[in-house]
């Protein structure tokens, strides 16, 4: 059974970066969908007690393509929202610490570069989809972005996966935002939780 990862705040709580209708619609409509779907389809598809990271990354072994496609749209939503919900909190934005810190700073030179760099991934993502801070196993990290649900695992076969998710498809944003996505993208860093990207950094580097 997957399942959602359970908010560590209220709906109305990233006000007003984020205002609690969207966070509603997205968490129980949105993300209960892809949830759902990937539960129903999850024994035809032999997936049953498997990580979601697993299950992305060996996506291409799947011989039905109804299978692969519900892999990728449902689970891909499934596995995209739960990153994103889980490292969004009020009192939160600023940068971060530590070696996640140390490692922006080796690849992007600094942490301003990176945000300007991974914003304009997300502004520049034609249509729906995702722009993703991403690490592979020996800690390097890349900017990536992906069209609809895909993600980095899936589309790298496990090895770079997404340790900070921009979603950009119009239902995270809209209500609020309208057309201007590059608003919300500001808006988002005012609620990333840092401290919880650098622990999915630090759980990836293991
Ligand atoms: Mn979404």
């Amino acid at each position: 059974m997957f399942e959602q990862v359970k908010l560590a705040y209220a709906f109305d709580a990233l006000e007003p970066h984020i205002d609690a209708l969207t966070m509603e619609t997205h968490y129980m409509k949105h993300h209960a969908a892809y949830t759902k779907n990937l539960n129903d389809t999850a024994e035809k598809a032999h997936i049953v007690g498997q990580s979601i990271e697993d299950v992305l990354s060996q996506w291409k072994k799947h011989s039905l393509a109804e299978t692969k496609t519900t892999i990728r749209n449902n689970g891909g939503g499934f596995y995209n929202h739960n990153l994103y919900f889980a490292h969004l909190s009020p009192n939160a934005g600023g940068e971060p610490t530590g070696v996640l810190a140390e490692q922006i700073k080796q690849t992007f030179s600094t942490f301003g570069a990176f945000k300007t760099q991974i914003s304009k991934a997300a502004i520049g993502q034609f249509g729906s989809g995702w722009a993703w801070l991403t690490a592979n196993r020996e800690g390097s990290l890349q900017i990536m972005t992906s069209p609809n649900q895909d993600n980095p695992l899936l589309e790298t076969e496990g090895i770079w996966q997404p340790i900070l998710g921009i979603d950009v498809w119009e239902h995270a944003y809209y209500l609020k935002y309208k057309n201007l996505r590059a608003d919300y993208i500001q808006a988002f860093f005012e609620v990333v939780n840092w401290a919880k990207v650098a622990q999915n950094y630090e759980q990836r580097r293991k």
